[in-house]
């Protein structure tokens, strides 16, 4: 456990390190924090941190690191942000983050990359250091795990649509969780994937993260894809059934043995080519600490995880482009200074096109382009469509390797038998092949980019929770272990990830 850190460390951390690290884009000062009167409640004096794509009302902008909002403030706060602040939680500030989300490395930002605080020391003092050697902290959410890392908050909120939450986690050395798709409000969430978006939390330890999710975990009406209380109800109602688990954790649980009956899956295709020595040897560590905390590890099949990623792509693409058509400069953020003569349609709409031509970024572009291609209807049948097969699938196939029945796909209230069904209860595999690149790495590679989600894409199709948790370093930088359980099984996620 870390000693907690107060709004006025957190603001001090931040004046001392945000100049090198670049992991905020605003912040509030010490005065403006004596100023704020917060409220009393479970999370009084938690400094938070959060993503540049999750609304504020006051005092910051939420332009998700894009010339197409560098200036916006949002009329209205996110629904994660007002519970914080109502649990007691001050905002300290807004991160740095991938252009709306789309990146691995936090190098696609008006503001420049942040950077990794993991550098080690030594390389650098060394001279001629450029920031391209410094190490990425990993993307969309970079920011907000850079602030954890360097004690600049002692939580943050991040988006999670692919991994932007468990990569950077993993890659700073923090705790990163993304829970069920629908368990936080996405209300103040600005879209990039709506299928896939969800709001992730990061801090040091699980314990820290349990806090925070305990109080943004909760309906909300302004959210149609925010989970109701009666499924809320039946999910609760469902995890409890299971008495190998009920009987294991409760009063009489084993101090010597606490994860008794939980049985743990090592899928076999997450152990890829591109697996570097170090995360091989760090998932050989996670499971033996497993097992000695008295876990079943068992070997488990997830056939289709090598089309995870380009049927990842695809959909995330083909929903970015109609999620960004918003911005054409008429209702949201920055318009083309460009006047053309607006007399007739062709120019108006020149107008649009100048607006998003100046706004987005080259990857943001790329990936419109590549996305309203995906949804054509020369295309569709061959990219789209496949892809909503494969993510089916993947969903099937994390169905069939855990205990624990789908919420969403269980008809009838379970009677679970009293023996152990077949099946695994949480998967282990790493967050990622190896630890942070240089900024410098693979420059010329943009397919090289997108292999960097290989490992947290398939959670984010099938909707699953899944946390990434520091384990081991490589060369001195942290590497992450991931855990995902059944969908609405984040509870028993927790547990899990606390005692690893
Ligand atoms: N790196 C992935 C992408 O660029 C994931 C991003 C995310 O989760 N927001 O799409």
């Amino acid at each position: 456990t870390f000693a907690p850190i107060t709004v006025l460390e957190a603001l001090e951390a931040i004046s001392e390190r945000n100049p090198e690290l670049n992991a905020f884009a605003s912040h509030i000062t010490p005065a403006e924090a004596n100023a704020s009167e917060s409220s009393e409640g479970p999370l009084m004096d938690w400094p938070i941190a959060v993503k540049a794509n999750i609304a504020t009302a006051r005092s910051s902008v939420t332009s998700c690191a894009s010339r197409a909002l560098y200036a916006y403030t949002s009329p209205f706060q996110a629904t994660v942000v007002d519970s914080l602040e109502r649990a007691g939680a001050a905002v300290v500030g807004k991160t740095n983050m991938d252009e709306f989300g789309m990146g691995s490395k936090n190098k696609f930002s008006i503001y420049g990359s942040a950077l990794n605080p993991h550098t080690p020391a030594l390389v650098a003092k060394q001279d001629g250091m450029t920031e391209l050697d410094r190490h990425t902290p990993g993307g969309s959410s970079g920011g907000s795990a850079a602030a954890v890392a360097a004690g600049m908050c002692r939580a943050a909120l991040g988006s999670d649509t692919g991994g932007s939450v468990r990569l950077p986690a993993a890659w700073c050395g923090v705790v990163g969780f993304k829970p069920t798709f629908g368990r936080i409000s996405r209300h103040g969430l600005v879209a990039y994937g709506s299928s896939l978006d969800t709001v992730g939390i990061m801090a040091r330890d699980v314990a820290d993260v349990q806090s925070v999710f305990d109080i943004v975990a909760v309906p909300d009406p302004l959210d149609m894809t925010c989970m109701t209380s009666s499924l809320r109800a039946r999910i609760k109602a469902l995890a409890s059934s299971r008495p190998w688990i009920t009987q294991a954790h409760g009063p009489n649980r084993s101090e010597s043995a606490p994860l008794a009956e939980i049985r743990v899956g090592i899928p076999e295709e997450y152990w890829v080519n591109e697996l570097s020595e170090p995360a091989l040897e760090s998932w050989r560590a996670g499971a033996s600490r497993l097992a000695a905390l008295g876990c079943e590890v068992v070997s488990v099949s997830l056939p289709h995880t090598p089309s995870a990623l380009p049927a990842y792509y695809a959909l995330a693409w083909a929903e970015a482009s109609s999620n960004l058509a918003r911005y054409d400069g008429i209702r949201y953020g920055r318009r083309s200074d460009i006047r053309p003569d607006t007399r007739n349609l062709q120019n108006a709409s020149q107008k649009y096109a100048n607006t998003r031509g100046e706004g987005f970024g080259a990857e943001v572009q790329r990936r419109i382009l590549l996305g309203t291609y995906v949804m054509s209807s020369a295309a569709s049948e061959h990219y789209f469509t496949p892809s909503q097969k494969i993510r089916r699938l993947i969903q099937e196939e994390f169905d069939n390797v855990f205990a624990l029945p789908n919420a969403l796909s269980a008809t009838q209230p379970l009677a679970l038998s009293a023996s152990r069904p077949l099946g695994v209860d949480v998967l282990l595999f790493p967050t990622a092949t190896g630890a942070a690149p240089r900024l410098s790495d693979q420059e010329d590679s943009r397919v090289a980019n997108y292999v960097n989600d290989v490992m947290t894409v398939p959670a984010s199709l099938a909707g699953i929770p899944a946390i990434s948790i520091p384990a081991g370093h490589a060369d001195g930088m942290p590497l992450g272990l991931q855990l995902a359980a059944q969908y609405g099984d984040d509870d028993l996620l927790l547990c899990v990830a606390r005692h690893l």
